[in-house]
C-alpha cells in the first residue's frame, strides 16, 4: 500500500486557494496566464529563461545500455562543450543534495568565484550610486497579495508556516499564520521606499539586494546552477522621477557593457519589448517611456532589436541576450519599468508643479513652482548579471576551467622540491606573505594560496598544480631558502614571462594588481 500522499501547502492555505486559475474571477484566464509570465519576466525574475533548455546530467550509466565504444583521444572537432556540473565536480566548486533539491551548495572553490563576483558588483554600485540593503526573506501573505504575486505566483512560490502559529487559535487572520518565501525582492524594496517621507531632491534612489530567492520549478527541470530552486541575484531597484528614466537606462547599460566586457563574456545583443495590447498606465506614459529608452539605447552604441508587444503590462524593458562560445543565447540582464509596483504600494514623493513633474515636463512658471504636491516614482528593475548561479555556470563553461588571475579559486600553488625542514618552513612563510598575515602584514590579501609539501615528484606536483588550474605556480627549493625569494611559473598567466625569481613581497604586488585591474 503505498503511503498516504502528504498535501503540499496546508488546507488553509490562501496560495492554495488561489491556485486554480478559474476560481479567479477576473482578470480573464487568459490574461491570467499572461500575467504570469509577465510576472516571470520581471527583472529581477528572470532566473530559468525558456532559452536554456535543461540536457540530461553528463555521464550517467544507462540501465543494460550495450558496453560503451572505447574511448577515442578528442579532436578538437569531437571535444564536447564545456559542461559546468563536469567541471563544478573536477574543480570541487559546488555540489548537490537530494535533501534540498535545486540549492547549490557552494564549496570553499565556487565561494571564492562567487564572492569575486559579488565584490566586483558591489565595487560598482558605489560607482553607479547603488546602496545596498539587506531584507527579509519571509513575508505575510497580505504583502503577497498587495504586491500581486499571490495572484499571479503563488505556484511557483514557497509557504512557510511556523508550527506554534499554526497551531493557535488566537490569530485572528491566515494572513497571520502564512508567510511566503520572496521568489524576488521588489516588494520588499518598496517597502523601504515607502517607509520615509520623500522629496524630489532625494530621487533617484537606487537599492542593490543579494538576497538569496527561492522559486519554486519542478524536480525533473533541476539542472546543475543553470535551472535551480535557491539562486542570488544581483538585484537592484530604481525609483526616480519620470524625467529621469533616460539617464538612469543609460547608465544601467553602461554597468552591463563595462561587467560583461570585465568578465570576458560576449558579445550580446540589446532587445526592447514594448506596449503589450493589455498594459496598464496611460498611452502617453508608455509612449514617454519607449521613447526614453530608445534615446538610451541608441547611445548606448550597442546593436539594438524590437520585440513589439512584448513588453510587460506593467511597463516596457530591455533584455540582455548573450551569445556563448558555442553561439548559445543566454539572457542574462534586464532592464525593466515598472508602472504597476508603485501603484500598488502607493510610493509618492513630493515634488514641485506635481502635474508637470509625472509627465516629466520642466517649468520654470514660479506660480507653478511655488505648489507642491504627491507624484508616483518610476520604478525600475534591473539585474547586470541575473542569477549568480547562472551566470558562474556561463562563466565555467566559458572558460572551460581556466579563470583569469582575478577569479580564479586556483590563484597560487606553492610546491616544495623536497620536505626537508628549513624549504617546508620557508615555504610556510612564502604563504604567509602571500597571504597577508606573516609577522609585519596589516591586511589579509586573500588570495588563493595552496601549498603542497609531500615528498612527491616535483614533475607530479606541478602536473597537478597546473591541471587543478593554478595561474601562479611558486617552486621553492633550497636555493630559494638561501636567496630569500621564491622562483614563479607565471606561463598559466596570458602575456607573462615563463619564468623568474622574485621576492614573495614582490610577487604579492604582481598578484594584487592583477587582481585590482580584474585581469
Ligand atoms: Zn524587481
Amino acid at each position: 500500500m503505498l503511503p498516504q500522499r502528504v498535501p503540499r501547502w496546508p488546507t488553509h492555505s490562501l496560495f492554495r486557494q488561489l491556485r486554480p486559475l478559474q476560481r479567479i474571477p477576473a482578470p480573464t484566464r487568459q490574461l491570467q496566464l499572461q500575467l504570469q509570465l509577465q510576472l516571470r519576466s520581471c527583472s529581477s525574475c528572470e532566473a530559468t529563461p525558456a532559452s536554456q533548455a535543461a540536457t540530461p546530467p553528463p555521464g550517467k550509466p544507462i540501465k543494460n545500455a550495450p558496453p560503451p565504444p572505447p574511448p577515442k583521444s578528442p579532436s578538437p572537432e569531437t571535444k564536447p562543450p564545456p559542461d559546468h556540473r563536469a567541471l563544478g565536480l573536477h574543480q570541487k566548486l559546488f555540489t548537490t543534495s537530494p535533501y534540498s533539491p535545486g540549492s547549490a551548495f557552494f564549496l570553499p572553490a565556487g565561494t571564492r568565484i562567487f564572492n569575486r563576483l559579488v565584490t566586483f558588483l558591489r565595487n560598482q554600485y558605489v560607482r553607479y550610486g547603488f546602496e545596498e540593503v539587506i531584507t527579509p526573506l519571509i513575508y505575510k501573505k497580505n504583502l503577497w497579495a498587495k504586491s500581486g504575486h499571490l495572484e499571479n505566483y503563488a505556484q511557483d512560490m514557497y509557504t512557510v508556516t511556523g508550527a506554534r502559529h499554526a497551531a493557535s487559535e488566537d490569530l485572528e487572520s491566515d494572513s497571520d499564520r502564512e508567510y511566503g518565501l520572496k521568489p524576488m525582492n521588489c516588494p520588499g524594496h518598496c517597502l523601504i521606499f515607502a517607509s520615509q517621507k520623500r522629496s524630489f531632491r532625494d530621487l533617484p534612489i537606487r537599492y542593490a539586494d543579494f538576497s538569496p530567492l527561492h522559486r519554486n520549478e519542478n524536480t525533473g527541470s533541476l539542472t546543475g546552477l543553470t535551472r535551480v530552486r535557491r539562486f542570488h541575484q544581483d538585484d537592484g531597484h530604481i525609483f526616480c522621477r519620470p524625467i529621469q528614466i533616460e539617464e538612469e537606462i543609460r547608465k544601467s547599460l553602461e554597468f552591463v557593457k563595462h561587467t560583461y566586457s570585465t568578465l570576458g563574456l560576449g558579445p550580446y545583443r540589446l532587445a526592447l519589448s514594448t506596449r503589450p495590447d493589455q498594459y496598464m498606465g496611460s498611452l502617453e506614459d508608455w509612449e514617454q517611456a519607449e521613447n526614453a529608452l530608445k534615446r538610451a539605447l541608441d547611445a548606448s552604441g550597442t546593436n539594438w532589436t524590437v520585440n513589439e508587444g512584448d513588453g510587460a503590462f506593467y511597463g516596457p524593458k530591455i533584455d540582455i541576450v548573450l551569445r556563448d562560445s558555442h553561439g548559445k543565447e543566454h539572457q542574462t540582464a534586464t532592464i525593466q519599468l515598472d508602472f504597476q509596483l508603485p501603484k500598488r504600494f502607493e510610493l509618492e514623493y513630493i515634488a514641485p508643479a506635481p502635474e508637470m513633474e509625472q509627465r516629466g515636463e520642466i517649468t520654470t512658471d514660479p506660480e507653478l513652482l511655488a505648489t507642491f504636491g504627491p507624484v508616483r516614482p518610476v520604478m525600475i528593475h534591473r539585474a547586470v548579471l541575473g542569477s549568480v548561479e547562472r551566470l558562474m555556470a556561463l562563466l565555467i563553461e566559458h572558460y572551460d576551467g581556466k579563470y583569469p588571475l582575478w577569479l580564479n579559486p586556483n590563484q597560487i600553488k606553492i610546491i616544495t622540491v623536497n620536505d626537508t625542514e628549513p624549504v617546508v618552513e620557508w615555504a610556510n612563510h612564502v604563504r604567509e606573505r602571500l597571504l597577508g598575515i606573516a609577522e609585519g602584514d596589516i591586511t589579509p590579501t586573500h588570495f588563493a594560496v595552496d601549498l603542497d609539501t609531500s615528498a612527491r615528484p616535483m614533475s607530479v606536483k606541478k602536473a597537478e598544480a597546473l591541471s587543478a588550474g593554478a595561474s601562479v605556480v611558486v617552486t621553492i627549493g633550497a636555493s630559494e631558502v638561501e636567496g630569500m625569494n621564491v622562483s614563479v611559473d607565471l606561463s598559466a598567466v596570458a602575456g607573462s614571462r615563463k619564468r623568474q625569481t622574485m621576492r614573495a613581497e614582490e610577487l604579492r604586488e604582481w598578484v594584487g594588481e592583477r587582481v585590482a585591474a580584474h585581469k
